[in-house]
């Protein structure tokens, strides 16, 4: 059998992120970015062995954006696709693991758009958009949130009344599944342990971050919530913060609902702690340069994300080692060093020389003699939603 092609979509409200991935080969074929769709600047990069390129589809909407796509993905696939794989945010409790697109899914996903109002739709509208474009291909849908559905009650469970999670729904979820299974995976691979007998602590560190503890390949606890916002201090999301926060800017400021949910996702974190920027790489700069706001975001993340590691090894029954991911996590070996250095009572010490080669997509292991294993994992969700289309195909 010819090794086999799946494309992978992943759609926001006003873009789509695509990849074409075949099973045989390490890099993406093609792959490419679509932005502002639905409006006049919109426009389709695409990115290969050949080169990149750029091309404006003014006022495309998904499924016209996705019809310009899917030629080339046609041509760099050979004129062979064998599925789609579509991420999908939010599943709630009602998909723990990637499923078959049919019409009953997609019911059930439309169910679940009130836990992920933003998301869920834009995810629903390229999935319509691509059945219509392929309406043979099978389809998979991959959701964040599925990687979780093993964590225990006392986990996932807010300690507000029954009846919010009984009709409501409102526990905690959790998101980044598909990362966290692929690289802790990978962990568990590199350091020749078995997968289901494996205690892992990873940090999945990008503009959005959380922390999980993964235990025999299964997802135990971890940092984020209802929504992502909960947890850790992110590029412009707050992470934790007192829930009387709401009140009291509602009662001191009088700011409304709207303006404080604006305030904490888009705001706050790194961005509005450093005054600067949201990004690791202007915050590195500014902070070697002495920025004040730059040094306090840089420790305010370090300290944080140390806290919910040593909160998160609570979920574990045993531990072989910390992972790293993520555009932080895997390139910033400042951040590494100076969380490690609030994590030394958890037996992690850090080797600085093999710290500081694993950036830029080298991964490997990064602890001193004696100490717990530390490693750095390139994440690959991409890869990670073929091979669970693969797999549906072929079951
Ligand atoms: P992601 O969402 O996984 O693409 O990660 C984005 C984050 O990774 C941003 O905060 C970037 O600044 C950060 N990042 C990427 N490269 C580096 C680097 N070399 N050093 C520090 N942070 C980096």
């Amino acid at each position: 059998m010819p090794a086999r092609n799946i494309l992978v979509i992943n759609c926001g409200s006003s873009s789509i992120k695509f990849a074409l991935v075949n099973e045989a080969q390490a890099t993406f074929p093609l792959q490419g970015l679509a932005e502002c769709i639905g409006t006049a600047e919109a426009v389709i990069h695409f990115e290969s062995a050949a080169g990149k390129e750029s091309v404006k589809v003014p006022n495309a909407d998904h499924q016209a954006a996705l019809a310009q796509i899917l030629p080339r993905v046609e041509d760099a696939a050979g004129g062979h696709l064998d599925g789609i794989g579509h991420r999908v945010v939010h599943g709630g409790e009602k998909f723990f693991a990637s499923t078959l697109l049919t019409d009953e899914t997609l019911a059930s996903i439309e169910a679940n758009i009130q836990l992920a109002p933003l998301h869920n739709p834009a995810n629903l509208s390229g999935i319509h958009a691509a059945i219509n474009l392929f309406p043979e291909l099978p389809q998979v849908g991959v959701f964040d949130t599925a990687f979780h559905q093993t964590m225990p009650p006392h986990a996932y469970r807010y300690a507000i009344p029954g009846f919010l999670y009984e009709e409501h729904g409102v526990r905690r979820y959790g998101f980044h599944g598909t990362s966290l299974r692929f690289v802790s995976r990978r962990a568990a691979e590199m350091t020749g342990l078995p997968v289901e007998n494996s205690g892992w602590l990873v940090a999945h560190l990008g503009n959005g971050c959380s922390t999980c503890a993964v235990q025999n390949g299964e997802s135990r606890d971890t940092s984020m919530g209802l929504t992502p916002l909960e947890g850790l201090v992110m590029g412009t999301r707050s992470g934790d913060v007192d829930p009387s926060l709401h009140y009291f800017l509602n009662r001191t400021l009088g700011w409304d609902l709207a303006k404080i949910d604006n305030l904490l996702n888009k705001e706050s974190g790194l961005k509005g702690l450093s005054g600067l920027s949201n990004d690791m790489r202007t915050l590195a700069d500014a902070r070697n340069a002495g920025h004040p706001g730059a040094v306090l975001a840089f420790e305010v993340f370090c300290y944080r994300l140390a806290k919910s590691l040593a909160a998160m090894s609570c979920g574990l029954d045993s531990l072989d080692g910390l992972v790293f991911t993520g555009g932080i996590g895997e390139n910033s070996a400042a951040v590494r060093q100076r969380t490690l250095g609030h994590l030394k009572l958890l037996g992690f010490k850090l080797d600085d020389a093999a710290n500081a080669r694993c950036t830029r997509g080298v991964s490997g292991e990064i602890q001193a003699e004696g100490s717990r294993r530390i490693l750095v994992v390139p994440t690959n969700e991409e890869r990670q939603i073929a091979l669970d289309t693969l797999a549906l195909l072929d079951a």
